[in-house]
């Protein structure tokens, strides 16, 4: 099998094994029981907390655990919308976790702005953002990295923007395809809110996370115990918790050696696929090197898909017009000509990927494109 759907999910760390079996099956406890064995859990907690405030430059008490970044986004979006007059702006590209949140609000009667993306850049369109934005805009979420694309936003130029026009608006963004993988300094790019996820950096699927600035409390969405200071109410996931922490550790020490294997991946992957196929590389100037957006020419995406599967080659589709699956946003808005929109794939890579993998899934990929190009053309 050659697994390259690493944005999608990852394979967890073998060193999480041993942290997986202390929590699952030695300490066991629920921090919230009054027996001192549960109230040491605080402590590792805590130190959970410390470790990932660490990597984004916060306090730990600005750190709260969640189920996943589904979670976060929902959390945060719905805790920092109020009833107030003014806009609220995302983007036409963002995860449907954030989208759908603001297709909701829309329907609840908020007043909601999607910007557009630059096909050019893959990045937020500067101009049509700064025409959103006015002095009754409430908050903002745009997406660190695009999860199809792999384009950056540059989000401190964003944050920038929203403080001189719009002062009272808050600042989210989701970074599940950032952290680990690019240096995130909260301080340094000035957000109000962030919101990231274990299993996108080998840690089990399960736990997220989310920053929120001490100066910007929301209310909660889940009710409860009390649990996380009362901003997630729920018995914690300690096992979850404590691997997320150690995996985030351990990727963003791998920071740089990952991203010089993912340029390599990807840049015999472009190379093979320019020379051999017909197709576009969809790669802008600022992206991460983690995830690799194609349309090949003429063919379906779905069905190369499937047709790598039978080969052992996991990648994911992002189809702009297919029939069967939902159209991908952040594909349409790259504007493709029609002959390639239909089919796009993405290659996502993680730590586990090696350069002999990729020499072997470049072969059967273009092997199966042009087979297939050949039978619908
Ligand atoms: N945001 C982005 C950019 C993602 O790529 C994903 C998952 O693919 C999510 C949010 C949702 O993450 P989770 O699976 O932890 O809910």
């Amino acid at each position: 099998m050659i697994y390259l759907d690493n944005a999608s999910t990852t394979r967890v760390y073998d060193e999480l094994k041993q942290i997986a079996d202390k929590y699952y099956f030695d300490t066991y406890f629920n921090p919230s029981s009054p027996f001192n064995l549960a109230q040491n859990l605080h402590n590792d907690l805590n130190e959970a907390k410390e470790t990932l405030a660490k990597l984004l430059n916060c306090k730990r008490e600005e750190i709260f655990f969640t189920s996943c970044a589904t979670e976060s986004n929902n959390a945060i979006i719905y805790g920092a919308v109020n009833n107030n007059k003014g806009n609220i702006i995302t983007t036409t590209s963002e995860h449907a976790s954030v989208y759908n949140c603001f297709v909701d609000l829309k329907n609840k009667g908020q007043q909601v702005d999607f910007c557009p993306i630059d096909p050019k850049t893959g990045e937020v369109d500067y101009d049509e953002f700064i025409k959103l934005l006015n002095d009754k805009t409430k908050f903002v979420s745009i997406m660190l990295v695009n999860n199809e694309t792999g384009a950056v936003n540059n989000i401190k130029r964003l944050v920038q923007l929203t403080r001189e026009i719009a002062p009272k608006a808050k600042f989210h963004t989701d970074a599940v395809q950032a952290f680990t993988k690019i240096p995130i300094d909260v301080k340094d790019l000035d957000v109000d809110f962030l919101s990231f996820s274990g299993h996108k950096f080998h840690s089990p699927k399960g736990c997220g996370g989310m920053y929120i600035k001490s100066s910007c409390h929301i209310p909660p969405i889940i009710h409860g115990g009390g649990q996380e200071k009362g901003q997630r109410s729920g018995t914690e996931n300690i096992p979850g918790i404590m691997c997320m922490a150690k995996a985030a550790e351990i990727t963003n020490s791998n920071m740089e050696k990952n991203h010089q294997l993912y340029v390599e991946l990807a840049d015999y992957l472009i190379k093979e696929f320019t020379n051999n196929t017909n197709c576009i590389i969809n790669r802008f100037n600022n992206y991460v090197p983690s995830i690799l957006n194609i349309a090949f020419k003429g063919i379906r995406g779905e069905v190369l898909v499937h047709s790598l599967e039978a080969k052992g080659v996991y990648v994911s589709t992002g189809s702009a017009c297919s029939s069967s699956l939902p159209k991908s946003r952040a594909v349409v808005d790259l504007k493709l000509p029609r002959e390639y929109s239909d089919g796009v794939i993405r290659i996502s890579f993680g730590s586990f990927n090696t350069l002999e993998e990729i020499k072997e899934a470049s072969k059967i990929i273009i092997e199966e494109v042009n087979a297939l190009y050949k039978a619908q053309n």
